[in-house]
């Protein structure tokens, strides 16, 4: 089995190189992933700078690029092979609800799932890395059972899983839920710059909005693994019909 890893807080980080430690003995796997940090840089593709790839001393390689491209030029032309599961992270920080609209580690994955590679996408709850081994070894569990039954066995696939930053032994077990929501971002934030110009930053994620039972928010503030099956189709179908006739009341067309 071969595995393409990436992630979105860059090659150096604590948490791509713990899950590559955590599953290097599971099969051949090969990192691409972005030179800096391209957290909230989502499916994004760099079409107007071209992109180099370099070798790191430990053999991960490395893109002046996002995580979408990183794995867009390795199934592409950069590899020799096509991997059998594309997974993406750790991620530094949650990816749950509305994140992963945004996510740069979702997109990696999402990148991979969209040329029809299963895929999966880890992320830690709360940042800071404090407990970075036991969510490498509950990533290694999950890509273990699904290389063990055979990833192009199984219907095609895209998990977006969280894991809570916790010692292993209070991590709780997997739990398969829906995305949650939350509200609307925070405000930005502005402030005055040296040259006197009004600098603006982007405010943090809102608070969870939908929380309940089921969801990725609640799973995980229980001190378990959400894992939530994701697809990629943004037609809003209920509304198919609806639309029909007020398109139709508009412009007379059908
Ligand atoms: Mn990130």
């Amino acid at each position: 089995m071969k595995i393409l890893l990436s992630n979105d807080d860059g090659y150096q980080a604590p948490g791509l190189r713990a899950l590559h430690d955590a599953i290097a003995d599971l099969a051949e796997v090969v990192v691409v992933a972005p030179e800096h940090n391209n957290s909230a840089k989502s499916n994004a593709l760099t079409l107007h700078s071209p992109l180099y790839v370099h070798e790191a001393h430990n053999g991960f390689r490395y893109v002046n690029g996002t995580p979408a491209d990183c794995v867009h030029i390795a199934l592409t032309g950069l590899l020799d092979f096509r991997p059998d599961l594309v997974v993406s992270g750790i991620n530094n920080g949650a990816n749950m609800g509305d994140d992963t609209i945004y996510s740069g580690t979702v997109g990696a994955a999402m990148e991979g799932y969209l040329f029809g590679i299963p895929a999966i996408a880890f992320s830690q709850v709360e940042k800071g890395w404090a407990h970075i081994d036991a969510a490498a070894a509950k990533a290694r569990e999950l890509v273990q059972s699904v290389l063990a039954q055979g990833p192009a066995q199984l219907p095609h696939f895209l998990l977006n899983v969280n894991i809570p930053n916790r010692p292993l032994a209070q991590i709780g077990p997997f739990e398969v839920c829906r995305l949650g929501r939350r509200h609307a971002a925070e405000k930005v934030i502005a402030q005055p710059s040296p040259h006197g110009q009004t600098m603006y930053w982007i405010g943090g994620a809102g608070l969870p909005k939908d929380g309940a039972d089921g969801t990725d928010f609640h799973a995980t503030a229980q001190g378990r693994v959400s894992v939530t099956p994701l697809h990629v189709d943004l037609t809003d179908h209920r509304a198919l019909p609806d639309w029909g006739q007020r398109i139709a009341g508009f412009t007379g067309a059908r």
